[in-house]
C-alpha cells in the first residue's frame, strides 16, 4: 500500500512549501550526465547544471561511488570529532591553492559568512574595533544569510528585514577609482567576485583584480574573492584567482565543489586562520564526512589538465555557437564570460525578458539560467560531452527562432 503523498505534482508545491521560489512547470526526477528527465519521462538537456553546482553532470560515477562508499562507513561525527574526508579534502585544497588552512561548512553563504567574520576578527585583533568597515561591490551577490544580503550590493535582497549589518559600504564594480576613494584605514576586507556571476556574468578586468590587491595592501585590508559560483573549474583553472594572476587573502567555495552534495569552504593562509581559535566560529555538519568524500572524487576529477583544458575548449564551441545565434536572430548582443560560466546579453529589443528565453529553451527540451532579467546564463557540467553541446545548442537555436517569430 502506497503512502498518501506517493503522488505529488508541482501543484503541491504552492500548497505546502513557503513561495519563496517560482520553480519551472515539471519535476525532475532523474539525471544522467547532461541529460534530465521529468516525471513524464521528457528527456531535456541541461546547461543550467544546478545554478553552476553540477560540475560533474548528474550521477557521475566516481560521484556516485564516493558518496556510496561514504555511506556505507560513516555519515557525521560533528566536530567534536574530526574524519578522515575532510583531513584529505583539506590538504587537497592546501596543496592546489594559495591557502595553508580551510574551513569546511554547508553552503556558500556560509562560506561567506565565515570569510567576513575571519576579516572582522583579524583587523578587531591586530588594530582594533574602528578597523570593522567592508567594502563590497554594487549588483554582487554572496547569499542570502543576513551578513551576506548586507554584504551583497543588491539592495532587494536585504531591503525590508530589519537593521542591516552595518559597516558596509558598495562601489561600482570594475571600477578602481572608485576603491581607491573608498577604501581607508578603517577597511578591514574588500570582497570581490572574480566574475560576478547572479547579476549578469560579468568578468572582472585583470588591472581592477591587480589594483585591488595593492589598495588592500596598503591599507592592511584583507582582500577576499567570493569564488562559490567561479571555483572548482569553472573558468579552466581550478579557481578562477589562477586564471587572473591575483592571489586573495581568504577565498569562499561551495557551489561545484560538492558536484550536488551540499558543502562550502572557507580558505586562507596560516597567519589569518590563527585569528579563528576554538569555540570563535563553528557548525555542526561544518566537513560532514559525507559531503567531503563527494568533494574530495570532484577535485580528483575536476583538477586535472583534461578536464581543465576542456573547459577552455568547450567555451570556444559554446561562444561561436552562440555568438551565431545571437546575431541570425536579433537576441543578443554580447556573449561574455569565462570558461564554462557564460552571460548571453539580450539584445534592445529583448531587454527585461530572459525569463521568456529561458520559458522557450525549455519547450525545445534544454535547460538554461537568467542571470537577472538581461542576460541568459550558461553554466552546464564542465564533462559535457560533444554531441549533448551540439543537440543542447541546436534546441537553443530553435527555441530563439519560435521565440523571435511569435
Ligand atoms: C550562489 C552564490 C553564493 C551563495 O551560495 P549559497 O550556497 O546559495 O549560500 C554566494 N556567492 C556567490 C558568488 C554565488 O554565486
Amino acid at each position: 500500500m502506497s503512502a498518501p503523498h506517493d503522488t505529488v505534482q508541482r501543484a503541491d508545491f504552492d500548497q505546502v512549501m513557503v513561495p519563496n521560489y517560482a520553480p519551472a512547470a515539471f519535476i525532475p526526477v532523474r539525471g544522467a550526465g547532461s541529460r534530465v528527465w521529468d516525471q513524464a519521462g521528457r528527456e531535456l538537456i541541461d546547461f543550467a547544471g544546478g545554478i553552476a553546482v553540477n560540475v560533474l553532470g548528474h550521477a557521475h560515477p566516481a560521484l556516485v561511488g564516493a558518496l556510496t562508499e561514504q555511506a556505507n562507513k560513516l555519515w557525521h561525527v560533528s566536530n567534536v570529532f574530526t574524519n578522515e574526508p575532510a583531513l584529505r579534502l583539506a590538504h587537497k585544497l592546501v596543496d592546489a591553492t594559495f591557502a595553508d588552512r580551510a574551513f569546511f561548512c554547508n553552503s556558500g553563504a556560509e562560506a561567506n559568512e565565515a570569510a567576513f567574520k575571519l576579516a572582522r576578527r583579524v583587523a578587531h585583533d591586530r588594530f582594533g574595533p574602528e578597523k570593522h568597515e567592508i567594502i563590497a561591490t554594487v549588483n554582487s551577490f554572496h547569499g542570502r544569510t543576513l551578513f551576506t544580503v548586507s554584504v551583497g550590493g543588491q539592495p532587494k535582497y536585504s531591503d525590508g528585514f530589519g537593521p542591516k549589518i552595518t559597516g558596509i559600504s558598495h562601489v561600482p564594480y570594475n571600477d578602481l577609482e572608485a576603491l581607491k576613494a573608498q577604501i581607508s584605514d578603517k577597511t578591514c576586507a574588500v570582497v570581490i567576485e572574480p566574475i560576478q556571476g547572479e547579476s549578469g556574468v560579468v568578468p572582472a578586468d585583470v588591472a581592477y583584480l591587480q589594483g585591488a590587491r595593492e589598495l588592500c595592501d596598503k591599507h592592511n585590508a584583507l582582500l577576499i574573492f567570493d569564488e562559490v559560483q567561479t571555483g572548482v573549474g569553472r573558468t579552466g583553472e581550478l579557481f578562477a584567482y589562477q586564471h587572473y594572476g591575483v592571489t586573495p587573502d581568504i577565498l569562499s567555495s561551495a557551489k561545484s565543489l560538492g558536484g550536488g552534495f551540499p558543502i562550502g569552504a572557507m580558505l586562507t593562509t596560516n597567519e589569518l586562520a590563527k585569528h579563528l581559535t576554538v569555540g570563535t566560529h563553528g557548525t555542526t555538519y561544518g566537513g560532514n564526512p559525507l559531503a567531503c568524500a563527494v568533494a574530495n572524487a570532484v577535485l580528483d576529477v575536476v583538477n586535472t589538465p583534461e578536464v581543465l583544458a576542456g573547459v577552455k575548449a568547450k567555451h570556444q564551441q559554446f561562444k561561436a555557437r552562440l555568438e551565431q545565434i545571437g546575431e541570425k536572430y536579433g537576441l543578443f548582443t554580447q556573449v561574455r564570460g569565462v570558461g564554462l560560466l557564460i552571460g548571453c546579453v539580450l539584445s534592445e529589443a529583448w531587454k527585461g525578458k530572459a525569463k521568456e528565453v529561458f520559458n522557450a529553451a525549455e519547450k525545445e527540451g534544454l535547460m538554461v539560467l537568467q542571470a537577472g532579467p538581461d542576460v541568459v546564463r550558461f553554466a552546464p557540467s564542465l564533462v559535457v560531452e560533444e554531441a549533448d553541446i551540439n543537440e543542447g545548442l541546436d534546441r537553443f537555436e530553435r527555441a530563439a527562432a519560435k521565440l523571435t517569430q511569435a
